[in-house]
């Protein structure tokens, strides 16, 4: 079972994070347990809970998250290769039911991805 939205608590700010990026759409802060050197994970400010519940109405927004993730690997000194990840429900290793996107780099990664 996918816990409470502790995103909404972050966006909240009732429980605190290591925040790189803050706008009227979206934030973006490090990931508590990183899997590699740079570890980011963006989420929009309005609840999706899966990829699965985004809209047509959403498309902007996920386009912006794209855009986020692009100038914050520059950013973050990983342009050089990153991967973006987003995992959609239990079965994909989904832990939070809110949407957002992972964003890894500084360091080389595998394929698949297990
Ligand atoms: P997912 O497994 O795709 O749902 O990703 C959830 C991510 O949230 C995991 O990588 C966790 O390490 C991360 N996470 C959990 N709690 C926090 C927190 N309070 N602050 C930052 N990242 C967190």
């Amino acid at each position: 079972m996918m816990q409470d939205n502790l995103f909404q608590k972050i966006i909240d700010r009732k429980i605190p994070a290591d925040i790189v990026h803050e706008d009227d759409r979206c934030l973006a802060f490090r990931d508590t347990n990183p899997q590699a050197p740079v570890h980011v994970l963006i989420i929009p400010r309005k609840v999706i809970r899966t990829h699965e519940d985004i809209t047509p109405e959403d498309q902007e927004l996920l386009g912006h998250l794209h855009l986020v993730a692009s100038q914050l690997a520059a950013q973050l000194g990983v342009a050089d290769g990153y991967r973006l990840v987003i995992n959609c429900k239990e079965r994909a290793g989904q832990t939070v039911p809110h949407l957002h996107m992972h964003l890894l780099g500084g360091r080389d990664f595998r394929w698949p991805p297990g």
